[in-house]
C-alpha cells in the first residue's frame, strides 16, 4: 500500500511542507523564506512532526500518516 505522507490527515490538503530540524544551512534558510520547507528548530525530541499543512497548520509525522491511512482503509471495508 502506498502511503502519501505529504497529505494532510486533518483536511486532506496536499499543500504540505516538510519540516527541517537542526541548524538550517543558507540554502535551507532560502527555501524556508520561499515557503518550500518549514524550519522546525534545533531541538529534536524524537516525536516531532515531519510535515506541516499550509492550509490548516496541522503538523504530523510518518507514524501518524500511517495510522491515518490504516484508519481510512478500515473505514472503507
Ligand atoms: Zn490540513
Amino acid at each position: 500500500m502506498a502511503i502519501n505522507y505529504k497529505k494532510c490527515p486533518n483536511c486532506g490538503s496536499t499543500n504540505v511542507l516538510g519540516i527541517l530540524y537542526g541548524m538550517p544551512t543558507h540554502e535551507a534558510f532560502l527555501k524556508a523564506e520561499a515557503g518550500e520547507i518549514k524550519l522546525g528548530g534545533c531541538c529534536i525530541t524524537g516525536s516531532d512532526p515531519e510535515y506541516y499543512c499550509k492550509d490548516c497548520e496541522h503538523e504530523w509525522n510518518k507514524q501518524q500518516a500511517i495510522d491515518y491511512e490504516y484508519n481510512q482503509m478500515w473505514r472503507l471495508l
